[in-house]
């Protein structure tokens, strides 16, 4: 389905951007791979993703907090031939109250989960729309509709992606390019399980219970989100199938904001 593409997929060296980037790897797409870790394991990843899905993979080494890496790894992405879909899923978590929220770590979650998908947007939407065909995909959240404590930085990060995740998609409303949100509730990602681990430091709880409890209190299915389920519709909306689906804030997340 999507054989011929190339899509960059941010922060896909784990959670939820590698089961994004193993969905669309599925259909055909080629990939730009990009993330922390080891070298050696991210060099295994990408050789293994080659092989098994019969794709190109490159991996470009953004740290996407800073400008001017997200500017080189465009320039990578040009020489390859362009990207047609944008995945912006990397992301980072912080939790304080408002008041004792540290100053570096507002702009450290502001800079990757909302000006970073700001930076990609402003710099692939050209070839897309040389193309007259593209796709991006901004992994918001539940954070993005509804508000949790000791989230300041997250909960405004990800409204503010959701308002340019329609921006976009008014502006491209004519084209052959759609801009979309995905909206997932808890999924058990590092990102989570840090906070799973917090709860059991905080309160000597077993991790079993941390993490019965967390997804508890929001998610009315009592159960994660799976990066599995999220690839796929992230695939789905970049299939001709969701042509219309435009400036949408798609949820995934259990029943959480349907209450
Ligand atoms: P994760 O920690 O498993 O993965 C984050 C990815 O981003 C990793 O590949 C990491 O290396 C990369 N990354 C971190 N800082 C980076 C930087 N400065 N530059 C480039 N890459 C960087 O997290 P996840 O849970 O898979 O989260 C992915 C996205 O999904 C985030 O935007 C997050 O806010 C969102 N999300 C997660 C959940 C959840 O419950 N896990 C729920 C809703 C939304």
């Amino acid at each position: 389905m999507l054989k011929g593409k190339r899509a960059l997929v941010t922060g896909s060296t784990s959670g939820i951007g590698l089961g994004i980037a193993h969905a669309l790897a599925r259909q055909g797409c080629d990939l730009v791979l990009n993330g922390f870790g080891d070298a050696g394991a991210i060099e295994t990843l990408r050789s293994d993703m080659a092989r098994t899905y019969g794709v190109g993979v490159h991996f470009g080494p953004a740290d996407l907090a800073r400008v001017s890496d997200i500017e080189t790894l465009a320039a990578q992405c040009q020489t390859l031939g362009g990207v047609d879909i944008l995945v912006n899923n990397a992301g980072i978590q912080h939790t304080s109250p408002v008041e004792s929220f540290p100053p570096e770590r507002w702009d450290a979650v502001i800079a990757l989960n909302l000006s970073a998908a700001f930076h990609t947007t402003r710099l692939l939407l050209p070839g897309m729309k040389a193309r007259n065909w593209g796709r991006i995909v901004n992994i918001a959240s539940t954070h993005g509709l509804v508000a949790s404590v000791e989230k300041a930085a997250y909960v405004a990060a990800k409204h503010g992606i959701i308002g340019l995740t329609k921006v976009v998609a008014l502006e491209t409303a004519q084209t052959g390019i759609t801009c979309n949100a995905i909206c997932p509730g808890w999924v058990l990602t590092p990102l989570v399980q840090k906070q799973i681990d917090a709860r059991v430091a905080a309160r000597g709880i077993s991790p079993e219970q941390a993490k019965d409890e967390l997804v508890g209190e929001k998610q009315p299915s009592r159960e994660f989100v799976t990066p599995d389920q999220l690839g796929a519709l992230a695939a789905f909306l970049c299939s001709d199938a969701a042509n219309q689906v435009r400036g949408a804030a798609w949820t995934m997340d259990g029943g959480w904001t349907a209450q």
